[in-house]
């Protein structure tokens, strides 16, 4: 059954009630960055794999403002621009893509993983990228080059969809992990390599052995996967990769995301739980980080309690994020907007949000601008490309992608997340005075 909300101009838009939350579901005009935007971090974190994007000239400039990479650096990301003469078909681009990898690898012979990503101009082409994956893996596998190739183009997508992408045309590449061995832990989810110690210096405190993150730094280092696999997710948009590792036999451990000390807390929970880890020894082992981890919280409780947040649909964070600053901090939700509602991976932080909290999926923007102006939040967390405007119309504002950019999973990093929300705040409260 689906009931109706009141909206401008006698539109109307379908309304679902989520377990008591009301949903507005919206198609409309969306404002966030392509799938490309995840080689930033990727690129980083795999330090063996080169990332060739298939695309133009816009995509090339996308990527160099956004990872900033210096002129003297040797990145490990590249545009293959697709020219005029591949448009109108006066070449071929398959031979033109062969010609620019033989090249590539032979210039850079570290690289060990090569991932051909897909753009909107070469989705446009309909340049088949699988196709040409399993051409230059038989020609370059014996040299022990894997190519991959993923789709990162902004048609239909959100910027942390790229990860997912990735993520999922990684999988079939994991080796098979025996049906008899050890439960083991797959971590899921791109950590900088700081939070990735920490929880794994955690993990070995509890007592969980096997464990490993994916996706690993090193292209040698792909975690097997299999029946025996417990996949804890540390990334909330990974929705294919977790689907695809499901295929493998793995089993998905339902918990909030770690974010603050609660959330943090219930993650590690739910991995003691799969391993039979006493709840008391896992109370005992994190005391002493979730005591500092709340102190470190205190501080920003004060700034934050009772202002009001909403939340533009963008990195699919949001869901989890509100549940920090509503649980942890005290904060009211004007609205949150996600780009997609995966119950399935958000359900337990979805669960612990304040009844009544209107939830938005897919975007509409000039409706959410309106109805952002009408509710006046004190902060509003959106993407870059909205965040001027509102400023310059007095409204404080957090980019929501500094917070993927960020270390912010864990207890340690729990006063970090909470001060990207209390800067904003406290910046507008200086230039005010
Ligand atoms: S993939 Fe599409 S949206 Fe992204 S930079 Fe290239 S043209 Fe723009």
């Amino acid at each position: 059954m689906t009931a109706t909300l009141p909206t401008p101009a006698g539109c109307a838009v379908p309304a679902r009630p989520e377990k008591g939350l009301p949903v507005l579901r919206e198609r409309g005009q969306r404002e966030v960055f392509c799938g490309l935007t995840g080689i930033v971090w990727l690129h980083r974190k795999m330090q063996d794999a080169f990332f060739l994007v298939v695309g133009s000239r816009t995509c090339a400039h996308l990527l160099q403002s956004a990872a900033g990479v210096m002129i003297f650096a040797e990145p490990r990301f590249a545009t293959a621009i697709i020219e005029d003469k591949d448009l109108a078909g006066r070449s071929d681009a398959q031979d033109e893509l062969d010609r620019v990898v033989g090249e590539l690898l032979a210039r850079r012979p570290g690289i060990r993983s090569l991932f051909l990503v897909g753009s909107c101009p070469s989705e446009v082409i309909k340049l088949d990228l699988g196709r040409a994956a399993e051409r230059l893996n038989r020609r370059h596998g014996p040299a022990g080059v894997r190519v991959f190739n993923y789709s990162g183009s902004g048609i239909e997508t959100t910027f942390t969809q790229g990860e997912d992408a990735c993520l999922a045309a990684l999988v079939p590449a994991l080796p098979e992990a025996p049906a008899d061995a050890e439960p083991n832990l797959l971590v899921v989810g791109t950590l900088p390599d700081i939070v990735e110690d920490q929880f794994a210096r955690i993990f070995a405190a509890l007592g969980i052995e096997q464990v490993r993150f994916f996706p690993p730094r090193r292209s040698a280092e792909l975690p097997a996967v299999g029946p025996t696999t417990r996949v804890l997710l540390a990334q909330p948009f990974l929705a294919d990769t977790v689907r695809t590792l499901l295929e493998r036999g793995a089993t998905h451990l339902r918990a909030p995301f770690p974010f603050g000390v609660s959330g943090t807390t219930r993650w590690l929970t739910a991995a003691c739980d799969a391993f039979h880890i006493p709840s008391e020894h896992l109370r005992r082992t994190c005391l002493p980080m979730a005591e500092r981890a709340r102190v470190a919280l205190e501080a920003h409780r004060r700034w934050l309690a009772g202002k009001r947040v909403m939340f533009f649909p963008d990195s699919q964070l949001e869901i989890p994020l509100a549940r920090f600053l509503a649980e942890e901090l005290g904060m009211e939700l004007a609205e949150v907007g996600v780009p997609y509602l995966h119950r399935e991976l958000v359900g337990p932080d979805l669960e612990a949000l304040p009844r009544g909290v209107q939830l938005a999926e897919g975007q509409d923007v000039d409706r959410q601008l309106d109805r952002c102006r009408a509710a006046r939040p004190d902060l509003v967390v959106c993407g870059l490309g909205l965040a001027n405007p509102l400023e310059a119309e007095g409204l404080a504002t957090k980019w929501s992608i500094e917070l993927i950019f960020s270390p912010v999973h864990g207890y340690d990093q729990a006063g970090d997340l909470a001060e990207l929300f209390t800067r904003p705040l406290r910046r507008r409260n200086v230039l005010t005075v």
